[in-house]
């Protein structure tokens, strides 16, 4: 039996690291106890463990499934959506995310979706080879589990105050790592619980995908820019632990991605490439399949930033593969 590590921080912020797969380990779930109720902020992947480790959580916070109000969530990744329809389905409460957020969650796993196939056929014209490209749609599938059952939601009104915890929150629209991504602000204290729009430690994942944000790392900068108006006192992540160095930390990850658009043009200015690669060599090929999703989707949004810089230009060769060179 898990129990999750629980840590009051004493200002209605409780933190609740539940279990995820390798590299990230954990996603931090916040719990905000208010007059209103108990609000769960992401309540991670949905797994038979994780149940049980809610379970455990619930215990020893002394809560029960009826004393949960709402469950919100910062973005539509299954780290972080994953348990709220089961949490809605136990408790009736409301599930809150972004109208974007839920339009995203259409794109991956709604009635219409075609990101199965989608994603492996934009792969193929980027020049990644059959025997990854082959790999992808059994690995998409493999998700559905912790999305399942999928919540009724409702959604959060934009720039608009929005109580959680007995505090008013103004929810901060990014993108870029996800579209939509909410953050949620309480200006009085500093204090923002800012899910995956900026992590410690980690380089949140910026991802071109088909049919989704075109342009994805200009999203996510400026995303990074919007967050710099905030005076913010303490930060409460989707990953890793509750950090001060707000401010800092955007401008390392500013500093990050332009060094990385710094790396991709001189690989292209010694010979053209595709966009798989360029990220075999930003990233490597000894990934397993996951990593070299995320691999491949990022150097994607940096290659689509160049592109609409006006640095590089994407081709087609004769075989409809995509080749990058400098302008
Ligand atoms: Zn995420
Ligand atoms: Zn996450």
């Amino acid at each position: 039996m898990n129990m999750p590590e629980i840590t009051d921080h004493h200002n209605g912020i409780i933190q609740v690291k539940i279990s995820m797969s390798f590299p990230l380990r954990w996603v931090n779930s916040y719990v905000l106890r208010g007059p209103e109720g108990l609000t769960i902020i992401d309540p991670g992947p949905h797994t038979p463990e994780n149940e049980e480790e809610w379970s455990r959580a619930f215990q020893e916070l002394g809560v029960t499934f009826s004393d949960i109000e709402a469950v919100v969530l910062t973005h539509h990744h299954p780290d972080h959506l994953g348990c709220s329809g089961w949490i809605q389905q136990q408790s009736g409460c409301k599930v809150w995310m972004s109208e974007r957020s839920f339009q995203e969650t259409q794109l991956m796993w709604g009635p219409q979706s075609t990101m199965n196939s989608d994603l492996p056929d934009l792969f193929r014209r980027q020049g990644m080879p059959a025997d990854w490209t082959d790999q992808l749609e059994v690995h998409m599938v493999s998700f559905m589990p912790q999305i399942t059952p999928r919540p009724e939601v409702s959604f959060i009104p934009s720039e608009q105050l929005f109580t959680m915890g007995g505090r008013d929150w103004l929810p901060v629209q990014t993108a870029g790592h996800a579209p939509g991504h909410l953050s949620f602000y309480h200006e009085e204290s500093g204090e923002i619980l800012c899910g995956d729009a900026v992590l410690p430690q980690i380089s949140p994942n910026v991802s071109l995908m088909p049919g989704s944000d075109p342009e994805p790392l200009q999203s996510f900068l400026l995303g990074l820019l919007k967050l710099k108006n905030l005076k913010v006192s303490t930060a409460y992540p989707g990953h890793r632990n509750p950090f001060r160095h707000f401010e800092e930390r955007l401008e390392a990850l500013l500093l990050h991605h332009e060094e990385r658009l710094v790396k991709m043009e001189q690989q292209l200015a010694s010979a053209p490439a595709s966009g798989f690669e360029l990220c075999i060599s930003l990233f490597s090929s000894k990934l397993g399949i996951h990593q070299m999703r995320f691999a491949m989707c990022e150097t994607l949004a940096h290659a689509r930033e160049l592109e609409r810089r006006g640095r590089i230009a994407a081709l087609h060769n004769e075989d409809g593969i995509i080749q990058y060179k400098m302008m």
